[in-house]
């Protein structure tokens, strides 16, 4: 399981998630930056920061 907190990336934001693979969490990642931050697409430097935050 991998598991990611948007706090952890700099967001005043409370969301974390779980995933069985980095694959997945990402899914959830880009479907929670649509949704809550209305990011439609993450760009590059923001996908470094969230996937060095993933553990
Ligand atoms: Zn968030």
């Amino acid at each position: 399981m991998v598991s990611f907190k948007c706090k952890d990336i700099g967001m005043d934001c409370q969301f974390e998630a779980t995933a069985p693979n980095v694959q997945e969490l990402d899914e959830k990642i880009a479907q929670h930056a649509r949704e809550a931050h209305n990011i439609p697409n993450l760009d590059k430097e923001m996908w470094i920061k969230i996937h060095r935050a993933e553990k």
